[in-house]
């Protein structure tokens, strides 16, 4: 049977209020049965990163808000610090940015919560779901939260070609080691040049897998190194960077495992929002590519999140392209994702996630 994927289309409803139909499109889920008075949820978004305008506006998030809260819930806002370094790397930064952004305890009814620690040390490790690994290093507040809501907002994404809720689990949930888990295997690339012999990294390395050679220059060991990717905040000059370079399929594959470890983790079963609304070329780490690529389509709910990406994914390829942001003028049901990233593997993701069982590609697209 396909699995159930609840749309609001943006297009069939103009005069009926954004907190309205988003009300309905929860409902329409029956989530609220499951929740008990007082139970803590977890809402998982992407604050956006410092100077990009391409993040789920607190207008779109508000009305969860006021949905969980009317159902006697105590909701909070999370998200997990970065393998980067930026101005979400740590939890003080980060809450910061998502002030910044308008992520207003007061106003919205719900503190955020970064959910993996200061310095992302709050992790639970649990057994991975796949192959690749042995564990998966999970953020701590959102596996002791009660219940699970991922908001994700569709973009592109350099790496997964689209970005939706599987990326928004995996990714999102993971801890700083989990993501360097997905992103590098093991252990970060030494800019030698960069280096300045501080020692700092040298502090935090757990594993005793840094030392400065004869130069007084940073050297690692990569035998000793566990992926923890400490060195990577304790770096103030850049010499300690996360190694992007692995081929793409196994990438995917990673992050699939990472997602399934995330919904065999959580208590409940977790429902996730796509919205499909500013569909940008980027994801929400940039700062640039936040020109949409399509029209706004409108939001979908699922508990399935591998249906929930495979319906977003074909609703925005069969909405008309913007040609300003797409490489070649696209038309209708041409593949946008793979037009502005061809190295990357959505389709690999969608059925290495069918395959693991995190969902179904077969979806039926019931409009509310
Ligand atoms: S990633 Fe962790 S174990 Fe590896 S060198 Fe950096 S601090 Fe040491
Ligand atoms: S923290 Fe950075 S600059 Fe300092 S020794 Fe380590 S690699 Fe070199």
């Amino acid at each position: 049977m396909a699995a159930k994927v609840y749309f609001w289309d943006l297009s069939s409803s103009r005069k009926v209020p954004f907190d309205r139909r988003l009300r309905k499109l929860l409902k329409s889920s029956k989530w609220a049965g499951q929740l008990q008075p007082g139970d803590l949820v977890a809402v998982k978004i992407h604050f956006g990163e410092a100077g990009s305008t391409g993040f789920l506006s607190p207008q779109f998030v508000k009305p969860v808000i006021d949905f969980l809260r009317k159902a006697g819930a105590k909701p909070f806002l999370t998200d997990t610090n970065t393998l980067y370094i930026g101005q979400r790397g740590e939890s003080v930064s980060h809450a910061l940015q998502a002030a910044g952004h308008g992520f207003d305890p007061l106003l919205l009814g719900a503190p955020v919560i970064i959910a993996d620690g200061v310095k992302s040390n709050h992790e639970v490790s649990v057994k991975g779901p796949g192959h690749h690994f042995e564990h998966c290093y999970l953020a701590g507040d959102i596996l002791d939260a009660d219940s699970l809501i991922t908001l994700s907002h569709v973009t592109g994404h350099e790496l997964t070609g689209f970005a939706g809720a599987l990326k928004n689990i995996a990714m999102g949930c993971a801890t700083r080691k989990g993501k360097m888990q997905q992103h590098c295997g093991l252990g970060p690339r030494l800019e030698q040049d960069n280096c300045q012999g501080c020692g700092e990294c040298i502090e935090v390395c757990g594993s005793g897998a840094l030392r400065l050679d004869e130069q007084g220059r940073a050297e690692i060991d990569r035998d000793s190194c566990n992926g923890c990717a400490a060195c990577l905040l304790a770096c103030r000059y850049g010499a300690l960077v996360v190694d992007y370079q692995m081929e793409l399929p196994l990438f995917m594959e990673r992050l699939v495992e990472y997602a399934g470890a995330v919904l065999q983790a959580v208590s409940r079963p977790a429902l996730h929002l796509n919205y499909l609304l500013n569909v940008t070329a980027g994801c929400d780490c940039c700062s640039d590519k936040n020109r949409p690529m399509c029209p706004d389509i409108g939001v979908l709910a699922s508990y399935d999140p591998v249906a929930l990406d495979q319906a977003g994914y074909d609703l925005v390829n069969q909405a008309p392209g913007r040609d300003s942001v797409l490489p070649e003028s696209r038309q209708r049901g041409q593949d946008k994702f793979a037009s502005l990233y061809p190295r990357a593997e959505t389709e690999h993701c969608f059925a290495y996630a069918q395959q693991l069982g995190l969902g179904k590609r077969d979806y039926q697209l019931i409009s509310v």
